[in-house]
């Protein structure tokens, strides 16, 4: 297969109200990101990322000039080849799932089948992602638990661990039969505060007490040793990755022992077929495999069907982003938009 056409469309979507999510020093008034389409002997394909004019500009350029006339058969395509979206500081995985995602259509089958999967369902966790008062995320909770929804992930990165324990603590009171997990958003942060591994431990510890399902990115991302310390010194399960990309980096990763959850995401890594060898991987090392899924709409979507594709054993839950509760809605149905 060929692909006779690459497009990028960059959409800007004013949100309801500014919104600062925990891992970002700055309030976002709109939402931007791109839409991938692919064409091919007359088929289309699409996906989408949290990126704008650079990477539009770099799809429609330099590696819609290098992938026009390659073989593109989607089991076939060179790792190295995607590798060439890490010039730009950014992945083609996007550029790989829109190529899924037309080969799916082409063959009349939702992609999760294609891949051979069979689950009718994957279970949502709610993903939090504001540093919210105890007040304000308890009324959030609440919504989550009137959606049926039993696993909620938090967000520690107040300035005191203290403070994110409260909040922690708050929800245990009022939602005993909840589910927790937590998230510091350590590995990429690049504004303080930076945890140190004894204050990694010392969390852990505490989500210890409270039976937490997982503490995620607690450490600096090339901190694989303090990783693996971690694990080997708190009964919490550690995860992360959501960022990483290349099959090599999960396998140095993953033998080193530095999760418990490999959280690769289909559109930040090189794709959907790097990311079910990273989950092979992580079934023989005997860990879960769960995708990131922070981008709504067609990157969501994407992880969703790579989560449907796995065995619920390994892939138990599917990140589902939903804080402000409007968030997984917005590159869908979004009525104001600006390309
Ligand atoms: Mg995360």
């Amino acid at each position: 297969m060929k692909l006779d056409d690459v497009r990028v469309h960059v959409l800007a979507i004013p949100l309801r109200e500014p919104v600062q999510f925990s891992w970002e020093p700055f309030p976002r008034p709109v939402y931007v990101f791109s839409i991938v389409e692919v064409e091919s002997g007359g088929h289309m394909g699409y996906s989408a990322i949290e990126f704008g004019a650079a990477y539009k500009q770099f799809l429609e350029t330099t590696v819609k000039m290098v992938v026009q006339g390659l073989n593109m058969e989607i089991e076939e395509i060179d790792p190295r080849l995607l590798e060439i979206g890490s010039w730009a500081i950014q992945r083609l995985g996007a550029l790989e799932v829109a190529i899924w995602d037309l080969v799916a259509k082409r063959e009349g089958l939702p992609l999760y089948k294609l891949l051979g999967g069979s689950r009718r369902r994957v279970k949502v966790y709610a993903s939090t992602g504001r540093l919210l008062s105890a007040e304000e995320t308890l009324e959030l909770v609440e919504k989550y638990a009137e959606m049926g929804i039993n696993v909620v992930k938090l967000r520690f990165r107040r300035e005191k661990i203290e403070d994110d324990l409260e909040v922690l603590k708050a929800v245990v009171r009022d939602f005993p039969d909840l589910r927790l997990a937590v998230d510091a958003n350590q590995a990429w942060s690049y504004t303080p505060p930076y945890w140190s591994r004894k204050q990694a431990l010392k969390v852990a510890r505490e989500l210890e007490k409270y039976d937490v399902l997982w503490l995620e990115e607690p450490l600096w991302k090339d901190d694989i040793e303090g990783y693996r310390w971690l694990r080997e010194n708190t009964g919490i399960e550690i995860a992360g990755g959501e960022l990483e990309h290349g099959l090599q980096r999960f396998r140095m990763l993953i033998e080193n022992g530095a999760f418990d959850i490999v959280q690769a995401d289909s559109v930040y890594s090189n794709g959907i077929a790097e990311c079910r060898k990273i989950a092979a991987l992580a079934e023989a090392f005997e860990l879960k495999f769960m995708p990131h899924a922070w981008d709504p709409g067609l990157g969501w979507l994407a992880n969703l069907h790579l989560a449907a594709s796995l065995p619920e054993k390994l892939c138990p839950y599917i990140e589902t982003p939903l804080d402000p509760l409007w968030w997984s809605d917005v590159n869908v149905w979004g009525s104001e938009w600006k390309c």
